[in-house]
């Protein structure tokens, strides 16, 4: 099964709108790996995590069908994670989109937002299902079964971290989160990984509650470990980056490589 990393930044994106850092201005200058849009991820081609501002350049850019998507599951509310008026494009009038529907599994303030959107548009018209997750529930989607987990983020909102398994791998989709509840340890100690996919939002910043830092990463991988978490070939992926950190993709591969993490780039493919 592959994954594709179609989106790698935060909230900004980096450069960010508006922004004179200096990383943000030498990311202008350098194009390619250091421009980072707005996180999702696909797992094969029928599963998307997240439907981010960005979603009409990740098409664009990755050569995306979108029309293969069978299920959309979602992190969590914060407008990088959830664009629901583009959505709206798939109903009548502005796609011919076809017959199946979309199944969105989501929380509850993520399906209230996408349902007053497409309301406004003549509601799902059969384009979409409506389905709610419901922490620690496995739920057997069309592509997937799927177990949402508590994430260490917005406290005003139940935002999900995710264990799928698809195609006979196991995945932990680990964002956006600070270092994970231990109610998420617990469920997670016994299960055995092939992906696990972090966030390192804060880099060298000494803050690890609602996003992490490279400490807080390197911990969990240790945690991983001494749990017996990890596969023989597993790997773990690195994401979500803000440029307030002021890491390059170069200076986070620097640092990740050691401990034989991957730091993903917008389109990054990885076959596990
Ligand atoms: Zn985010
Ligand atoms: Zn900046
Ligand atoms: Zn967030």
């Amino acid at each position: 099964m592959n994954i594709r990393f179609l989106g790698t930044a935060a909230f900004e994106g980096i450069p960010s709108l508006f922004c004179r850092c200096e990383l943000c201005a030498k990311a202008r200058e350098a194009g390619g790996k250091e421009i980072r849009s707005r996180t999702s991820a696909m797992l094969g081609d029928d599963l998307k995590i997240d439907f981010p501002p960005d979603t009409f350049m990740h098409m664009v850019q990755g050569g995306l069908d979108l029309e293969r998507i069978k299920d959309l599951i979602f992190t969590h509310s914060h407008s990088d994670h959830l664009y629901a008026e583009d959505l709206a494009a798939r109903l009548p009038g502005y796609a011919q989109s076809a017959a199946h529907p979309i199944g969105i599994y989501a929380n509850d303030a993520v399906l209230l937002r996408i349902k007053q959107t497409l309301d406004f548009n003549g509601g799902l018209q059969g384009k979409f299902t409506l389905n709610l997750a419901r922490l620690f529930e496995r739920a057997e989607l069309q592509t997937a079964a799927v177990v949402p987990l508590p994430a260490s983020h917005d406290p005003l909102e139940t935002c999900l971290l995710y264990y799928i398994e698809k195609d006979g791998k196991a995945i932990l989709y680990g964002h956006d989160s600070g270092w994970f509840p231990e109610e998420t340890w617990a469920w997670l100690e016994d299960k055995k990984l092939d992906l696990a996919v972090l966030e390192c939002t804060m880099g060298r910043i000494d803050y690890r509650k609602s996003h992490m830092n490279i400490e807080a990463v390197l911990e969990t991988k240790e945690r991983f470990e001494a749990n017996g978490m990890l596969k023989p070939d597993a790997r773990i992926v690195v994401t979500h980056f803000s440029h307030n950190a002021q890491l390059s993709h170069t200076d986070l591969t620097d640092i990740f490589a050691p401990h034989g993490i991957q730091v993903a780039y917008d389109g990054m493919m990885l076959e596990i």
